[in-house]
């Protein structure tokens, strides 16, 4: 059985709060939330790091974004603005090795992030 908490997350071991689904991605509430909406977009497939992404996966990588968009226009947050981001190895402080696009939401963002 995989290690990964997101596949466990993925495959209903783990509980979350699911906010969307589909054949592609699954996305749930950051149980650590930095912003008032901060959703996190995994893709059913596990791929380590954004260093993994091969060729073909680049549908199944774009689809987390049109998701995210999607979401994001349901909770009327398009117009004011919003952050996607994926954290990459160390330096970027990623913390589970399943790629996830972290949607933040609902607060004015300041740039750059720490
Ligand atoms: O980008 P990074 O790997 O640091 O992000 C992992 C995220 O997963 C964190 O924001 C953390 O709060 C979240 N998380 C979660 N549910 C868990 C474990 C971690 O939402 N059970």
């Amino acid at each position: 059985m995989s290690d990964c908490l997101f596949c466990k997350i993925r495959d209903g071991l783990i509980p979350a709060k699911v906010v969307y689904k589909d054949d592609v991605c699954l996305a749930f509430k950051d149980i650590n939330p930095q912003a008032p909406t901060h959703v996190l977009f995994i893709p059913h497939k596990h791929i380590p790091t954004v260093n993994d992404i091969a060729a073909e996966d680049e549908a199944t990588v774009g689809h987390l974004f049109t998701a995210a968009a999607k979401l994001v226009k349901e909770l009327g947050h398009d117009a004011n603005g919003y952050r996607v981001v994926m954290n990459t190895n160390g330096d970027a402080g990623q913390t589970v090795f399943h790629i996830h696009l972290h949607l933040l939401a609902g607060r004015s963002l300041t740039w750059p992030p720490g």
